[in-house]
């Protein structure tokens, strides 16, 4: 075997569980490591449908519920302004199109 080319093994790496909390041991190169979901909580072996509480969408969204509760005052200017620059928009093609509407009509 070809030295300093091959990773550390451990016999008993941990490995942990962050929805239920269960700990094993398992052969591996990464000495602890973290897992969603396992054998004693994934709905296939418990027989459950919704045995697993899940973090990491959930939780992602349920911040940004929460953030955008803090500041709705924020978030309603912006809206504010994105519909007064359209309305600009359409006033400046109106006014465009109104110029634009007699001079046709003096060449015809
Ligand atoms: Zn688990």
């Amino acid at each position: 075997m070809k030295k300093s080319v091959h990773p550390e093994f451990y016999a008993s790496a941990k490995v942990t569980c962050t929805a239920c909390g269960a700990v094993f041991l398992i052969p591996g190169t990464v000495k602890e490591q973290q897992t969603e979901i396992c054998s004693n909580c994934h709905p296939i072996y418990t027989g459950k449908y919704r045995g697993v509480v899940s973090s990491g969408r959930v939780e992602r969204f349920q911040k940004k519920l929460a953030a955008a509760k803090n500041a709705p005052a924020k978030i309603a200017k912006k809206k504010l302004t994105a519909e007064e620059k359209l309305e600009k928009k359409l006033a400046v093609k109106r006014k465009e199109k109104k110029e634009k509407a007699p001079k046709k009509a003096k060449k015809k």
